[in-house]
């Protein structure tokens, strides 16, 4: 029994597999996706895809010939539905199965369905994938109202991405804020301006009651009628292959500093991982391109038998018309917030610089159409349990 099986075709798996070839790994490589097309770069397809209505925008992670080229065995369109770990093997959806030395679960988040009467069955659109993005492109053609389900990242970049379409775009949050979990509030309010001022029409603490076909029922008993409904309303960890194999799993798949599991034959990495982390307090499950790949190039140098590069400051970013947002460090509820820039300026020339601080110490840099600023931050940025201070000066210092 020998190689390593990598289950997910995301940004984790496919650079894991990239990864150990590049640090010399010579065993079998086998990766195992369910989505059916070549690898690709989520992000695009809430900003690009759909700004260009699918003309473009598609970005692979790696070119086809690499995979062969590189001795990436890419099983495209087929789930990985078992693990036998006492026999290393992984049973697959069409029939075969992999033996394995090593076993990455490179799994991913699904899209969080609320829990809205009519909403199950009404087949309403999330967008995850590149198929999910295809189907909402096709929606989008003659649509001129559209409903949304959430202000988080996806939900306001794909308001963006119509800001100048015909359509009414209208988006329902249940939290206070815009981003809430993501950016501080003094952020969040800017964006909730920045959207308003081009047309979004954005209700916070917006409760729905009930889905029909072409209608939301609101909760105070208004009504909004779409053609097309999104919902954005976050995800949760794909955990559900670890647990049938009986790993550890709660908000995600567990793991050590190294990312292996409760069973040290097993990694997990990406979205679905939930690991310590210098720049939080306790184990934690990032969702982004940059943890990732990061996570997916550790665990390629564990199997390689080599140095182990650290873990970096966590970051982010999210385009949202002609607003860059981009944040470095992990903030949290009760930072303060010191800003640099003029709030009140939403025109597309604005720029922002909100620093997160706590007990004294710059936690977090969210800046928006300010790259330096970010790129500086991620190279000063200390972790919070560090005991020395961030290298980010204090507005006052
Ligand atoms: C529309 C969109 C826009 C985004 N924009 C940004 C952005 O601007 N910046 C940013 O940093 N991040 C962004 N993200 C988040 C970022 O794309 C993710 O954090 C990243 O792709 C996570 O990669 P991953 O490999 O961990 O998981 P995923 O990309 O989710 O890949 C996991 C894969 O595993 C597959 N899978 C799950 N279970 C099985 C199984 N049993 N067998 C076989 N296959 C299985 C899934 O179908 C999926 O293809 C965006 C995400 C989306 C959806």
């Amino acid at each position: 029994m020998s190689g390593t099986v990598i289950i997910g075709t995301g940004q984790a798996g496919v650079e894991c597999a990239f990864a150990l070839r590049s640090r010399g790994y010579d065993g079998a490589i086998t990766l195992v996706g369910d989505d059916p097309d070549l690898p690709y770069q989520r992000p695009p397809l809430s900003k690009e895809v759909l700004k260009s209505r699918g003309a473009s925008g598609w970005m692979p992670l790696r070119g086809a010939p690499l995979y062969p080229a590189q001795r990436v065995d890419l099983r495209l369109g087929v789930r990985a539905d078992r693990i036998l770990r006492s026999e290393r093997r992984v049973i697959l959806s069409d029939g075969g199965d992999l033996g394995f030395e090593h076993l990455i679960l490179a799994t991913g988040a699904r899209n969080r369905i609320p829990a809205i009467a009519g909403l199950a069955t009404l087949g309403a659109q999330g967008l995850r994938n590149a198929a999910d993005a295809r189907a909402l492109v096709t929606a989008l053609e003659g649509a001129t109202q559209v409903a949304i389900l959430g202000a988080g990242f996806i939900g306001l970049e794909t308001a963006a991405a119509l800001f100048d379409s015909r359509c009414t775009v209208t988006v329902f949050e249940s939290g206070s804020r815009v981003m809430g979990r993501a950016v501080s509030p003094e952020v969040s309010d800017w964006f909730l301006r920045f959207h308003r001022h081009r047309g979004t029409r954005i209700t916070l603490g917006a409760t729905i009651a009930a889905a029909e076909p072409g209608m939301l029922t609101l909760g105070n008993g208004d009504r909004c009628g779409f053609d097309v409904l999104l919902i954005a309303a976050g995800v949760q960890p794909d955990v559900g292959l670890a647990a049938q194999a009986g790993l550890s799993v709660s908000n995600g798949i567990e793991t050590d500093a190294l990312h292996r599991t409760s069973d040290p034959r097993i990694f997990s990495i990406g979205d679905c991982a939930l690991a310590p982390h210098p720049f939080h307090a306790g184990p934690v499950r990032l969702e982004s391109v940059a943890n990732a790949a990061e996570q997916g190039r550790r665990v390629a140098a564990v199997l390689a038998g080599q140095a182990v590069p650290g873990q970096t400051v966590p970051w982010f970013w999210s385009t949202q018309g002609s607003a860059r947002l981009q944040i470095a460090g992990l903030g949290a509820p009760g930072d303060d917030t010191h800003l640099a820039g003029d709030l009140s300026d939403i025109s597309d020339d604005a720029s922002l610089v909100a620093r997160r601080y706590r007990n004294g110490q710059c936690v977090a840099v969210e800046t928006v159409n300010a790259a330096p600023i970010h790129m500086e931050a991620r190279r000063t940025l200390l972790p919070a349990t560090s005991g020395p201070r961030s290298r980010t000066p204090t507005p006052d210092a």
